[in-house]
């Protein structure tokens, strides 16, 4: 059995102002025996998709993977570019069986109204009909019934964390290597609720949406023969046709029990819309810090406050307002900025200087702060992630520097990543108990590590790209007057 892999996994935000170029992908883009070796054993969808090959005796023909995490928007030939070199790869493959795709479902590309959906299309064009495609996508995907319907079946992640992508890689490679066996014919039903969420509040431990995935897999428990149900949150700051919450349910040659299933589920999440939009109180700035500071002194454990609408990793909001209260035992890990890397590198170990720190990316992530500081560390740093989530993922932060700013530790570095583990804190030698406050910028896959090490978290809302009101935001592509929030403005507009 010959099996074509294959990856491209970028979530964009529309609405910030920079495009991520073939140049930043290629970066750290992986092809033929380096996936193998850099993905073999990860917890990743193509570690999983690697795994079942080798336990069911088929043949991998790893093609290319290129992987950003949450960035920017696309350009249009990274789209094409990509595309194209898979397509150009599965026409080397002779007796091709099949093909297992890596894909995000929430790139966007300026003239691409849905690129998964191209690639998936493209594939298929280029295999035909009689080789099998197949799926595996992010829980934050967005798509629609059109997105898949040229792949025979598609899996998302169950679990944000995600703490499950190699089971999701698992799960697809298991559905292809059985239906190429013969054992299953596989449906693959895709409904749409018409509710968004703000990407903080698509963590899988929140309830009611932890009791719509329990149902989701009591059902594959209960049932006959083969199911799985793949429940999406989608995600809400790109703007799509498609943007927003999706139900996808396989079954082995039953479509209409897979959409029945697909559909009971999706009227739930409808009927649990408000719950789903609001299940934890949103704190304003100066609530938070106040909170947190009166908080700190009579707690073991340290207090996250979350600046989760920072899609960059460098706004400033909250270490502006934890500078101007002088607090105390607090840690910023990984802000992100090269400039201020270079000139704590300058500066050196053990100088105090003053440094312009945060709020590169945009006008929007916050002042941008002048400090005082004393270098504690700078050199070049990376890391294979300890945590659950991407676990044994290489990661560069390039050139990185440890500051302290009176009380307050922050780590500075040039690459972008977000802190969601601990390794946010033993990169540079420090350890999350050793602080009182600790400001993240994760919106959901910090809760892996952090639900138990905190104390309690409070979620703070800051005027950046990635804000929990939703209607804020510019949508042109996404068709509101159905879509929950916004039906409701409408309703109540009408009614007047
Ligand atoms: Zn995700």
């Amino acid at each position: 059995m010959k099996l074509a892999i294959a990856g491209f996994h970028i979530e964009s935000v529309s609405f910030l102002p920079n495009t991520s170029q073939y140049a930043d992908f290629e970066e750290g883009a992986l092809r033929g025996a380096s996936i193998l070796e850099g993905l073999g054993g990860t917890n990743t969808v193509l570690g999983g998709f690697l795994e079942v090959c080798e336990a069911r005796g088929a043949t991998p023909f790893p093609l290319v993977y290129a992987y950003l995490g949450a960035m920017g928007r696309v350009a249009d030939n990274v789209i094409e570019r990509y595309t194209d070199e898979i397509c150009r790869g599965l026409v080397e493959i002779d007796d091709l069986d099949g093909v297992l795709l890596h894909l995000h479902g929430a790139a966007w590309a300026p003239g691409y109204e849905d690129p998964e959906r191209y690639m998936i299309e493209a594939v298929r064009r280029t295999v035909g009909d009689d080789v099998s495609v197949m799926v595996g996508f992010d829980y934050h995907g967005n798509l629609d019934a059109d997105s898949i319907r040229a792949a025979d079946a598609v899996f998302a992640y169950q679990k944000s964390p995600h703490t499950d992508m190699d089971e999701t890689g698992r799960r697809t490679a298991d559905c292809m290597v059985r239906t190429l066996n013969g054992e299953i014919h596989p449906r693959c039903v895709l409904v749409k609720p018409g509710v968004l969420t703000p990407s903080i509040f698509s963590a899988t431990q929140l309830n009611p949406l932890a009791e719509i995935l329990a149902e989701a897999r009591r059902l594959e428990q209960e049932a006959n023969g083969y199911l799985d149900i793949s429940v999406m949150a989608g995600f809400s700051y790109a703007d799509a046709t498609n943007t927003g919450f999706s139900v996808i349910a396989v079954t082995d040659d039953d479509s209409e029990g897979a959409r029945g299933i697909a559909t009971t589920l999706a009227e739930r999440i409808w009927r649990q819309r408000r719950e789903l939009y609001r299940p934890e109180p949103i704190y304003a700035l100066d609530d938070a810090v106040e909170h947190a500071m009166a908080l700190a002194p009579h707690v073991d454990k340290p207090i996250v406050l979350l600046e989760h609408a920072d899609r960059m990793s460098d706004s400033t909001y909250l270490l502006d307002a934890l500078i101007k209260r002088g607090a105390q035992r607090t840690a910023v890990p990984f802000l992100w900025d090269p400039e201020a890397a270079e000139a704590a590198a300058a500066a050196g170990v053990g100088a105090t200087t003053t440094l312009t720190l945060g709020a590169r990316s945009s006008h929007k992530a916050g002042p941008r702060l002048t400090v005082e500081c004393e270098v504690l560390q700078v050199e070049p740093k990376s890391y294979h992630v300890s945590g659950a989530m991407l676990r044994g993922s290489y990661v560069n932060l390039g050139l990185s520097a440890l500051l302290r700013i009176g009380d307050i530790m922050v780590s500075v570095i040039s690459r972008f990543a977000f802190g969601v583990d601990e390794d946010a804190f033993t990169v540079f030698g420090q350890n999350p108990r050793d602080y009182d406050l600790i400001v993240l910028r994760s919106k959901t896959h910090f809760r892996q590590v952090y639900q138990d090490l905190a104390e309690e978290i409070l979620i703070v809302d800051t005027p950046d790209y990635g804000p929990a009101d939703l209607l804020s935001l510019p949508y042109e592509r996404l068709d509101t007057r159905r879509i929950y929030p916004f039906v409701e403005l409408a309703a109540k507009a009408e009614a007047r």
